[in-house]
């Protein structure tokens, strides 16, 4: 008999390891999606605007190209001639209630570029000081630590608060003195561990590259792509390649119980599935409901991983509203910063093709901080705060023409210090359910590409046990 597996939950990880499957196995596959429709967190709008097109991104907007793992994916795809480079590279940050242009080799976070370092207006020279002299920094111990006390230690407060934080922790709507430095940024950790200081490390791994005759010198690619008609094209392509999988859309999996031959995986509806594997690729807290009668210990844990909501607010106005125009891709906001919204995306200027060229289209972020709690705000509210921010930005000289807003509930993980322990514990506590995986944004990694690894692992890893257990 074919090996019968269940993925539940079809966002990005769980289309992948059901294509993966789909592609690399002789099974049944049947995915179960509570939603409507695929592709969990992942989503574009097209909005038919005059002879155009507004393209809307309701949550993520780009591909973190380091972490190759999704870029392989669209490649494999036949994506790679949709992939687009950003137009413009550099970014600001709000410091004192003005934009300060970020200089492009500051996101190294080290002194591997001096020349960004002494270029940033908004650093003092003690804070130039203490960057340039983090190699002389004694490495620490090698556990786990926040990454405000990480940056603090080897860079010093300022650098860590208007720099390395807003960068680092912004992104996941968390704060800096809880986010783990070891389970989201392992890179700066270990280069910490292993050339005693972040800067060396730098400067080492280029030499390293460089000498290494292998890697592909001239075909590196920028660090951050898309998708010329939005990442929505990632999750259609996989959905259209899901050619054996059996696909169940309004399907809330409530239970996965031990049974005699595997596991029985039960609806809200009533409906049943046995399956030698199952692929739980939910959010960590969806998952501790799902499994809380048979492991009630692993469900405890897994609801000790936070998440945090967000929203995003989209706006277009006429160009010729905003006065000078925009600069760069965007901006972000460090944590003690009093500001109606967190960061801010400027969509038209970042990625070719999102709105016509007399249009501009700009993304702004709510949660974490600021005047708004987002589980409870109402869109119009919400809408105006973007607003309100822009305008204390920019003051332009119309209202936006187009508005829409995106809340994602508990949409973002916290991976706190100790998370990569958490997960060990929670691993162990789940032996009453044999043959169950986890996998997706909530466990080993919180970006797409992440996703992308853990969902095409996972789905190998159970095609590896099958082919065992039916030799
Ligand atoms: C606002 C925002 C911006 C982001 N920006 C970026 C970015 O620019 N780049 C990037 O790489 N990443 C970004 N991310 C992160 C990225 O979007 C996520 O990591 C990724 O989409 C998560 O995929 P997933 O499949 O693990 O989880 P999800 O997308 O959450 O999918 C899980 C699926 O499980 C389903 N489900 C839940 N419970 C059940 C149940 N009981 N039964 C059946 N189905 C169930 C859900 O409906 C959902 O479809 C962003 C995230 C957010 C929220």
């Amino acid at each position: 008999m074919r090996p019968r597996i269940v993925i539940v939950g079809g966002g990005v990880t769980g289309l992948t390891a059901a294509y993966t499957l789909d592609k690399e196995g002789d099974c049944e596959v049947t995915l179960l999606e509570a939603a409507p429709h695929l592709g969990g967190k992942v989503g574009t709008a097209q909005i038919p605007w005059h002879d155009s097109t507004l393209v809307v991104e309701q949550g993520a907007d780009s591909l973190f190209t380091r972490k190759p793992w999704a870029i392989d994916l669209a490649e494999e795809l036949g994506l790679g001639d949709q992939l687009v480079e950003p137009q413009a590279k550099e970014f600001s940050m709000l410091i004192g209630g003005k934009l300060h242009r970020v200089p492009g080799g500051l996101v190294t976070l080290t002194y591997s570029e001096p020349d960004a370092v002494n270029e940033a207006d908004f650093l003092t020279d003690a804070a130039k000081k203490a960057v340039t002299d983090e190699p002389t920094v004694p490495a620490g111990n090698g556990s786990d630590e926040s990454i405000a006390s990480f940056f603090r230690r080897r860079f010093g407060e300022e650098f860590s608060r208007v720099v390395a934080e807003p960068l680092l922790a912004g992104t996941h709507g968390g704060s800096p003195e809880t986010l783990s430095m070891k389970a989201l940024y392992p890179a700066y950790f270990d280069l910490e561990r292993e050339f005693g200081s972040l800067a060396g490390g730098m400067v080492a791994r280029k030499r390293q590259r460089t000498e290494d005759p292998v890697e592909p010198r001239g075909k590196r690619r920028n660090t951050f792509l898309s998708f010329k008609n939005g990442m929505g094209t990632l999750v259609e392509t996989l959905v259209g390649r899901l050619g054996k999988t059996r696909v169940e859309l309004d399907t809330f999996v409530e239970s996965i119980d031990p049974v005699e031959g595997g596991l029985k995986v039960t609806a809200a509806d009533g409906r049943k599935w046995i399956a030698d594997d199952v692929i739980l690729a939910t959010p960590a807290y969806h998952a501790a409901r799902i499994v809380q009668s048979a492991a009630p210990e692993a469900s405890e844990r897994l609801h000790a991983i936070k998440h945090v909501s967000g929203a995003i607010v989209t706006l277009a106005y006429p160009a010729n509203a905003v006065p000078g125009g925009l600069s760069g891709t965007g901006f972000l906001v460090p944590y003690h910063e009093k500001f109606p919204v967190t960061g801010g995306t400027w969509s038209s200027n970042k990625w070719p093709g999102r709105a016509p060229s007399d249009t501009i289209l700009v993304r702004l972020f709510l949660g974490r901080f600021g005047s708004v709690d987002v589980d409870t705000a109402s869109e119009e509210s919400m809408i105006e705060i973007g607003k309100r921010a822009f305008e204390q930005l920019f003051v332009p000289k119309e209202s936006p023409i187009f508005e829409t807003t995106h809340r994602w509930r508990r949409a973002l993980p916290q991976y706190e210090v100790g998370h990569l322990e958490r997960l060990d514990g929670i691993v162990a506590a789940l032996t009453p359910l044999r043959g169950l995986h986890l996998a997706g944004t909530s466990y080993r990694g919180v970006g797409i590409p992440d996703c992308v690894r853990q969902g095409r692992d996972v789905a190998q890893s159970v095609l590896r046990k099958s082919s065992i257990n039916h030799e």
